[in-house]
């Protein structure tokens, strides 16, 4: 891609934010600043400068004229396990004929069956069919990302997992973080064994993970029928001796301490909230912790949406990521997910692109240099046609709007 070049008559550029904006929260989450008829100037990959045309400078770099068309910050997808080795569409089939998730994971499907498939397949397949998907996140405007671990539930295979993540970094040409979930569900051996497995996650996987710098985050599913409160923080403590900052799965199945025991460990994002009371809420208002909603797995396991609205209302930050994986939430379409979370979780549009943007940034600790349009930050954008309004965007759903993205 290139790395230094002018984009000029650009309609509407939008997410502009002071470059010391870490997050938006509450009220702040509403409004987005724009300019209209645009330049932005790159040098050596990062924004040099941006403002009204009338402010162009000379330049002898190339220029593309974008006619007319929008310009954003790319999203961030703060939530994937991007890494799988085949699609669960058998379980899918169960749903339909009125099983229920946990019904499919206490019969030894749900994660435990991707854990089987990807404990069979060799590195290099698992990195092919993770590239592919990468690739075309980025296509979509996914222009950083997280991706856990988490079917591999063995010290082999969550390594494994993980060595196909760095691979991914270091061939992609965009932020990628990865995240150690080896705490994502018992194996089937440690069922009546739960401290058995907690000693391999916390004697075999963390030391090696932290030597190799295999993982940038730790994460637990901290919920019912998963990793108790207590266990989760058995994990994060061993976890945080290592330098490993948490990001939680809570709340997804009830009222379980999850979120609670995210911010009692400083975590980075606590993530999931379909279940979330008063409590809840104003443990978060006192805390660093970024609250992500996932309205992808909401919509397809057909269970109850995150209150994004009663959060941001009470003054909170929200995040909103994809959670792309092969049982829950089988897509990466953050255009889709965008729309969702409007429909669904209560945001306004406005509120929305703040969450995949500026917010997504932080729950990746990304935002000195994604996230915004601010001088000194990364030049990762989503080029789109014009439209009357922002609002217009999440209400065409279900479709990419990145007619072209740069990075
Ligand atoms: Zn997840």
């Amino acid at each position: 891609m290139l790395k230094n070049y002018t984009l000029t008559n650009i309609g509407q550029l939008m997410g502009i934010l002071p470059k010391e904006t870490m997050l938006l929260k509450g009220e702040e989450m509403g409004h987005i600043n724009a300019l209209h008829n645009a330049f932005v100037e790159v040098v050596d990959g990062k924004i040099h400068a941006y403002g009204i045309m009338d402010n162009c400078p000379e330049t002898d770099q190339q220029i593309v004229n974008m006619h007319g068309d929008w310009l954003m910050p790319g999203f961030v997808d703060s939530h994937t396990h991007m890494v799988f080795a085949s699609s669960r569409h058998n379980e899918y089939v169960m749903r339909l004929q009125g099983k229920t998730y946990e019904d499919i994971a206490a019969e030894g499907g749900g994660i435990l069956n991707s854990a089987k498939k990807l404990q069979a397949m060799d590195a290099d397949t698992l990195y092919k069919k993770a590239l592919k998907y990468a690739e075309e996140a980025i296509a979509g405007g996914t222009l950083a990302l997280e991706i856990k671990s988490g079917y591999g539930l063995s010290v082999e295979a969550e390594l494994k997992m993980l060595r196909v993540v760095k691979r991914l970094k270091n061939e992609l040409p965009i932020s990628i973080k990865a995240t150690f979930l080896g705490a994502h569900a018992f194996p089937a051996e440690y069922k009546s064994n739960h401290q058995g497995y907690i000693d391999l996650i916390i004697n075999e996987m963390l030391p090696v993970i932290a030597k190799e710098h295999l993982a940038d985050y730790i994460d637990v599913f901290c919920d019912k029928g998963f990793f108790s409160v207590e266990e989760t923080t058995q994990i994060l403590t061993a976890a945080a001796a290592l330098g490993l900052q948490p990001k939680i799965h809570g709340n997804e199945l009830g009222l379980t301490g999850g979120v609670q025991t995210a911010v009692d460990n400083n975590a980075l994002s606590v993530d999931h909230l379909e279940h979330l009371s008063d409590v809840e809420i104003n443990y978060l208002l006192n805390s660093n912790t970024m609250p992500v909603i996932l309205p992808g797995s909401s919509f397809f396991l057909k269970i109850p949406y995150a209150p994004g609205r009663r959060m941001i209302d009470a003054g909170l930050p929200v995040c909103v990521a994809s959670d792309f994986n092969p049982g829950s939430s089988p897509h990466h379409n953050l255009w889709f997910t965008w729309s969702l979370a409007c429909l669904y979780n209560g945001l306004l549009p406005a509120e929305a692109f703040n969450a995949l943007t500026i917010n997504g940034a932080y729950a990746l600790g990304l935002s000195e240099t994604h996230g915004s349009i601010a001088v000194g930050k990364n030049a990762c954008f989503i080029q789109t046609r014009a439209f009357e309004s922002i609002n217009e965007i999440p209400y065409w759903f279900a479709q990419s709007h990145a007619k072209k993205v740069w990075y």
